[in-house]
């Protein structure tokens, strides 16, 4: 029997307030343990929430975003649970009534195909502290500084089929959380979480089979893996004439492989009741719109006028306008050059070439949009070839100085002289008769020889396009 996979995943964004949900504490992060902390968050009876009037912002921005109908009225609910890192014993999350509901995100794979995820629902809620195991000493400590800092869950409908689906949607979700300026979306260090339900059933037929939830998902690629090895291992077990069971599964990273941690609970083990410390949230449409109105430009828009504006391809398009910053890069660079099909070449190849290997963000380049601009005008007004002109790069990177600094400098201006190449294209054909024999008896592949013999004697300065056209006028 064939089967098909169906995936569902609920994304926890951490949001860049300054304070916290409930609270006035800061939300900075790296500060010594408890010490963003005050009677509120430590959960202390009798002390009231107050609701962050940004967080509320943030949340609606999301919704805005990925197209969710917002709710004019929404409500906090406690979700309730022990664990020593949640002081309160529940957690403020909503549960019947969330501020966002029916939306979707768009997403693009690899081979160009499109689809789109419905998001389900949109909540906010608090997070918990944070537990640091000891492993030197039979100890753990407790750290609540994170307690209380906005979380926004974010809910897809499973309409997930493959684990590189399940990538695409979280790398599409967190550019919008990026652009919209509301979450730093770092998965290593915990702002953005994803948990996965994965479930399989035969091809071709409607109901869902019984899901497990995978945990501990904490970079792109354990999502992948771990989503195909929970498929195959569901699969295993139908095949051996098992059923799967309902449960949470901690994905482990050091052995490529998921293990069973707990069944995994229903709604209901939480007793969710609405919070009687809140009242409900109110949101009018004047509210939605004045949000709605200061929404930037989103990924799927600036892709749209990357394609019309710069007549880029879409492979291009697509990659350049995938984080914010790499798009306001590429912007700032081809607003100076002529040809932004040469900027996306550069910004896509050479320079995302060199940061990858650096591991550095495009906000660390070490050169600048403007620096970058200058050396293709270069190319642009033909002062110098490409070839050259990587040359020009590395030392652009290597010194820190600008590109015509480093042309006049080394002397690397192109020779565009004619009658300079012609002079060096005869001396190559004079000195390679052989060759020149077996070009004229049909081997045109040597074509290659004599050009790389020209560029050989000028040091690659010479103009390609002169070399080409005064060799074939010679030879043919
Ligand atoms: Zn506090």
């Amino acid at each position: 029997m064939e089967f098909e996979p169906v995936i569902g995943l609920e994304v926890h964004a951490q949001l860049k307030t300054n304070t916290k949900i409930f609270c006035s504490c800061s939300t900075k992060f790296g500060a010594d343990p408890n010490t963003h902390v005050c009677p509120v968050c430590l959960g202390m009876p009798g002390v009231l929430p107050v609701l962050n009037k940004t967080v509320v912002e943030y949340a609606m921005r999301m919704a805005l975003a990925t197209d969710c109908t917002i709710a004019h009225q929404s409500r906090f609910a406690r979700k309730n649970y022990f664990y020593p890192d949640l002081p309160k014993g529940y957690q403020i999350s909503q549960y019947e009534l969330p501020i966002a509901e029916h939306g979707h995100v768009n997403i693009t794979m690899e081979d160009g195909t499109k689809k789109r995820i419905g998001i389900t629902r949109i909540h906010m809620e608090e997070d918990a502290g944070k537990l640091i195991h000891d492993p030197t000493r039979p100890v753990s400590r407790v750290d609540f500084n994170r307690t209380g800092t906005p979380l926004i869950e974010i809910v897809s409908e499973p309409d997930i089929r493959s684990p590189e689906e399940a990538g695409a949607y979280l790398r599409q979700v967190r550019s919008i959380l990026r652009y919209l300026g509301i979450s730093d979306g770092n998965m290593e260090e915990g702002s953005f979480r994803c948990d996965a339900n994965v479930s399989i059933r035969p091809r071709g037929t409607e109901p869902f089979g019984t899901r497990a939830e995978l945990k501990n998902l904490n970079s792109f690629k354990y999502v992948e893996s771990a989503i195909a090895y929970e498929i195959k291992r569901q699969k295993m077990v139908i095949g051996d004439g098992g059923d799967v069971v309902q449960e949470t599964r901690l994905w482990d990273s050091a052995g490529n492989r998921s293990i069973s941690m707990r069944g995994k609970e229903e709604a209901h083990d939480y007793r969710y009741f609405p919070d009687p410390d809140l009242v409900p949230l109110v949101i009018d449409d004047e509210w939605i719109e004045s949000v709605r109105k200061r929404l930037p430009e989103l990924p799927e828009a600036r892709k749209a006028r990357f394609l019309d504006e710069y007549a880029l391809p879409e492979y291009d398009a697509d990659i350049l306008t995938s984080a914010k910053e790499l798009a306001d890069y590429f912007e700032d660079c081809a607003k100076e050059v002529e040809n932004p099909k040469i900027v996306s070449n550069w910004v896509m190849g050479t320079l995302l070439g060199l940061l990858n290997a650096e591991g550095k963000s495009i906000e660390e380049s070490p050169v600048s949009p403007a620096q970058l601009a200058e050396l293709l005008i270069l190319i642009e007004t033909s002062v110098i070839s490409g070839k050259i002109a990587k040359t020009v790069f590395d030392e652009m990177v290597k010194s820190g100085k600008a590109a015509k600094a480093i042309v006049e400098e080394k002397g690397l201006v192109q020779v565009t002289d004619e009658s300079a190449i012609e002079a060096v294209v005869d001396q190559v054909i004079d000195a390679n008769p052989a060759e020149v024999e077996k070009f004229k008896a049909g081997n045109a592949k040597l074509m290659g020889f004599f050009v790389g013999q020209v560029m050989r004697e000028t040091k690659g300065k010479a103009n390609p396009q002169i070399v080409n056209k005064l060799l074939k006028k010679k030879l043919g």
